[in-house]
């Protein structure tokens, strides 16, 4: 688990800025759902036979009550079955469908290492009540589009189509037969899947398992015409932008709950912890939590995966600095300073005040505080020199361009934040 300070922190509110910028054009409205959820919603959600719910959840029981039942609940581990739990507790889909984003932070208690965290963060975005395979492209292009307003490069889409729950059956007897026809050459995990969860075994990362996965039967042969159909409007939709894809008839995600369309945007930058997007659609989800059916497709990114990406391809904006630092030479003046500084606040003007570490030895002597103005980053100093104050007036200096300080009227702050604001030093 990571403590994100500044500079730091400031890469954060940039992606977080854009992802409210594009949610907002692409019609996206916020939810916001409990850390805490009970355990079995995602039992339920995600499956029993899944990592997550196997091995890395984070669960406890709270203190009994009065009557002696203490409720089990866990640290939530991804955003999907939340927002299902809600949706359903509010009926809010009474009307129609909605679209739905979050950005949050889920536990999972794995082994820590580059892009992989147990409190990691994710963006989510969830369209619910939609049945149609434009929603499908809808949630990928969104994807897309984020990628490219943060200027990403060489993200690579992978799609699949995991059918109906039918069809899925009809693939998984053959699967099963085709593993047991292969027993010698599984390993402990596979084995013990082989039954419970045999799809999951396509998605193994033991490297001596690669061969067999490749060459296990393939669900798309066993897909029926309406699940092809949607398949195929989903990638002319895809087509008709250009965007481009790749079909990973092994991509069957890590939970149990898709159907249909199934998809992750892959790097190769970043080794392992390659995916750094995954997604599809969820029709039956909600009824298996106990809501009323509806039809639901969603993705997640992984905030610090995307991150990483960031720095790799030196797409880190310029940190922001305040635009104006107060140096204040005598103490006495701080109570002036500090109301015009609110003032210029409120007109829009980022200001810093200068502070000394130690009351005792006063403000600093201007050279000091200079040094900070300039460490600072800001464009301009106001300084609040004592004869000036006296006289109604205080003095603005650019720090990064040529140019005399010049003395504005206390009483005119207009001219003086307008000045601040002007393009000159920006
Ligand atoms: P992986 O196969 O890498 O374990 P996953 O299939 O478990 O990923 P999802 O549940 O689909 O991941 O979550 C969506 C995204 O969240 C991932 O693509 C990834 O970017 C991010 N993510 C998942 N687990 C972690 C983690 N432990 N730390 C950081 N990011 C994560
Ligand atoms: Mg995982």
């Amino acid at each position: 688990m990571n403590d994100i300070l500044p500079p730091e922190s400031a890469l954060w509110e940039w992606l977080e800025e854009k992802v409210r910028a594009v949610m907002h054009q692409w019609s996206y409205r916020n939810v916001r759902t409990p850390v805490l959820e009970h355990t079995g919603l995602f039992v339920r959600g995600l499956g029993e036979v899944t990592d997550i719910v196997e091995k890395e959840m984070y669960s406890f029981e709270d203190r009994a009550d009065k009557q002696g039942d203490a409720d089990h609940l866990s640290l939530r581990p991804e955003g999907t079955a939340g927002v299902v739990r809600a949706v359903s507790e509010h009926s809010y889909l009474y009307d129609g469908g909605k679209r739905l984003y979050y950005m949050a932070p889920m536990f999972r208690r794995e082994r820590p290492q580059r892009g992989r965290y147990r409190q990691f963060h994710q963006v989510g975005a969830e369209a619910l009540g939609f049945a149609g395979p434009e929603v499908d492209a809808e949630m990928i292009l969104l994807a897309h589009e984020l990628w490219q307003q943060i200027g990403l490069k060489d993200v690579t889409l992978q799609l699949n189509s995991l059918g109906q729950p039918e069809e899925r059956q009809r693939h998984r007897e053959a699967l099963i037969a085709y593993f047991q026809a292969n027993e010698d050459q599984l390993d402990e995990d596979a084995k013990r899947r082989l039954h419970s969860n045999p799809l999951r075994i396509l998605d193994t990362k033991n490297p001596a398992m690669q061969e067999l996965a490749t060459q296990a039967p393939k669900l798309m042969e066993y897909l029926g015409d309406a699940s092809l159909k949607h398949f195929e409007q989903v990638q002319a939709i895809l087509q008709a932008q250009g965007v481009k894809w790749q079909i990973n008839p092994r991509l069957v995600r890590g939970l149990d709950y898709y159907n249909l369309t199934v998809f992750e945007f892959v790097s190769e930058a970043l080794g392992s912890q390659g995916t750094i997007c995954g997604g599809g659609r969820y029709d039956y989800l909600i009824e298996q939590i106990g809501g009323k059916a509806a039809p639901a497709v969603g993705w997640a990114f992984g905030v610090e995966r995307v991150l990483e990406l960031v720095k790799e391809q030196q797409l880190v904006p310029a940190a922001k600095s305040p635009s104006v630092y107060a140096i204040v030479p005598d103490a006495a003046a701080l109570p002036q300073a500090m109301a015009l500084l609110t003032a210029l606040r409120r007109m829009g003007v980022a200001a810093q005040l200068h502070t000394s570490a130690d009351s005792a030895q006063g403000m600093g002597s201007f050279k000091s505080q200079f040094k900070r103005a300039d460490a600072s980053g800001a464009a301009w100093a106001l300084v609040f020199g004592t004869d000036e104050l006296a006289r109604g007036e205080v003095a603005l200096k650019p720090l990064r361009h040529a140019g005399e300080q010049v003395l504005y009227a206390l009483s005119n702050i207009d001219a003086l934040a307008a000045r601040i604001q002007s393009p000159i030093a920006q």
